[in-house]
């Protein structure tokens, strides 16, 4: 079911790159799914819209003519919304707002000398586009996650991509149409996969290009984020699910059965790991993992992601050493369940987003914690950071000097332009001040 790597009396404590070479990671290969979506990417930039439709017909088995959901059918679904899922929504998004609002900051004035005021000015992107997966289950939450911190941030114009479903008649799903309005987004379009972050960077009839993509997505919307990284700008590399658990004997092993299971759920490729120095612990989630994945509803996704080389069980000497491994490995999301989670998860660099405490499971973090779902994957929270209400913002540094003050710093200006051998750059700043010669 799940397999085992027993790092015990293995890793001495700081080898940290042994370490991510010894911790499971998924087999998979952007550069394999580069292969794929490259052509398809250049396909949208040549062929613009009848690309897209032939390849939503190729992967999404419908063809849909007019890409733009009708403002009718945005609106019929929020009227056809289960109350109960609409007031969950309602209820997600106002604590995602919250945070978002909460994390936005303001503009920064300082003052590196009398009369120099330099201020960081936080700027909206001026127009984004959102993905929301749609391939095997309908993310209607990561409209949420997107929306909510990119209207918080101010972004003018907002336009969202869901594969097109053809049990809907190409629409994309009805939940994810519904949430769309609920936040007020017009703009949503029925396209998925490469074809849809290509037509978001290009642009293509109907569709104007966008500056920036975010969202979450399979192995070829990475791929394709990857591809177009330059042409617009990404979030962060958000593909197939990972869950680490830190977890010692103080776990409850059918909570944290159930966590693995719960991102096993996303995709074959999802990777679920523990990490614990207890072998009690090992053997009874070993022993729940039988029991629940049994009896889940999408057991074969979820057996086969556990199965994978990129799920394990791991056994460490102690809890630094789990510590270490787990800081190594940055998951896109780790749970520490621990006798000291709190103090533990303050030693933690490397991870998307933490969970402390056994209260605190990553499903809540996907829906109604308030923090952001969108996180970065294989790695990437070595160096970058889930969505935030700061992905749609960029600091632009407004440089206002007096006359005085330019005086005061000119020799230091010149002296640093004739070091670089850029003496243009000195007479810049000198011819102002040569008449006082
Ligand atoms: P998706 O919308 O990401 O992908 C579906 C699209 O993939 C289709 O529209 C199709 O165009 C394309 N596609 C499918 N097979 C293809 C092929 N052989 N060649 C080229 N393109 C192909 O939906 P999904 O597949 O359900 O994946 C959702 C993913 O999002 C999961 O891996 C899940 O783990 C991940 N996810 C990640 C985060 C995060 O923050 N990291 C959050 C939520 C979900």
């Amino acid at each position: 079911m799940i397999r085992r790597v027993d790092l015990r009396g293995r890793v001495a404590a700081g080898e940290v790159l042994n370490l991510q070479a010894l911790v499971p990671r998924a087999v998979f290969d952007v550069e394999a799914a580069l292969d794929v979506v490259r052509p398809i990417c250049l396909d949208v930039r040549h062929r613009g819209l009848e690309a897209i439709r032939e390849y939503g017909e190729k992967f999404d088995h419908v063809r849909v003519e007019d890409l733009r959901v009708p403002a009718e059918a945005l609106k019929s679904a929020l009227e056809e919304l289960v109350p109960e899922v609409r007031s969950a929504f309602e209820e997600a998004i106002r604590r995602v707002r919250e945070v978002s609002e909460d994390e936005r900051g303001a503009d920064v004035e300082s003052q590196p000398a009398p009369g120099g005021r330099v201020t960081q000015r936080l700027v909206p992107v001026q127009r984004v586009g959102l993905y929301v997966p749609g391939g095997r289950a309908p993310l209607a939450s990561s409209v949420v996650m997107n929306v909510v911190p990119a209207q918080v941030a101010g972004v003018p114009s907002l336009a969202v991509a869901s594969p097109p479903q053809k049990e809907f008649g190409g629409l994309p799903h009805p939940t994810v149409l519904a949430v769309c309005a609920m936040l007020g987004i017009d703009e949503v379009y029925a396209m998925g996969g490469a074809q849809a972050i290509a037509g978001f960077a290009y642009g293509f009839e109907g569709c104007r290009k966008v500056n920036l993509i975010t969202g979450p997505g399979n192995i070829y919307v990475v791929a394709a984020k990857r591809f177009l990284l330059g042409e617009v700008g990404i979030d962060s590399e958000a593909g197939p699910t990972e869950i680490a658990v830190l977890a010692d004997d103080s776990a409850n092993a059918a909570h944290v059965a159930a966590d693995l299971i719960s991102q096993a759920e996303h995709d074959p490729m999802a990777a679920s790991v523990l990490v614990t120095p207890s072998e009690t612990l090992a053997v009874a989630v070993e022993a729940e993992l039988g029991v629940q994945v049994a009896r889940t509803k999408h057991r074969e996704r979820v057996a086969e992601a556990l199965a994978g080389q990129q799920s394990a069980v791991v056994l460490v000497d102690d809890l630094e050493q789990g510590t270490a491994v787990v800081d190594a490995y940055a998951a896109e999301h780790l749970e520490i369940q621990t006798v000291d989670a709190e103090e533990r998860a303050g030693l933690i660099n490397n991870a998307g987003a933490i969970f402390v405490g056994g209260w605190s499971p990553v499903s809540l973090g996907d829906y109604c914690a308030g923090s952001n779902h969108v996180l970065p994957t294989a790695g990437c929270a070595c160096h970058s950071s889930g969505l935030s209400v700061r992905s749609f913002l960029k600091a632009m540094h407004v440089v206002n000097y007096s006359r005085e003050a330019l005086q005061q710093v000119a020799r230091h200006v010149v002296a640093l332009a004739h070091a670089e051998d850029l003496p243009a750059h000195g007479s810049a700043v000198s011819v102002r001040f040569r008449d006082e010669d």
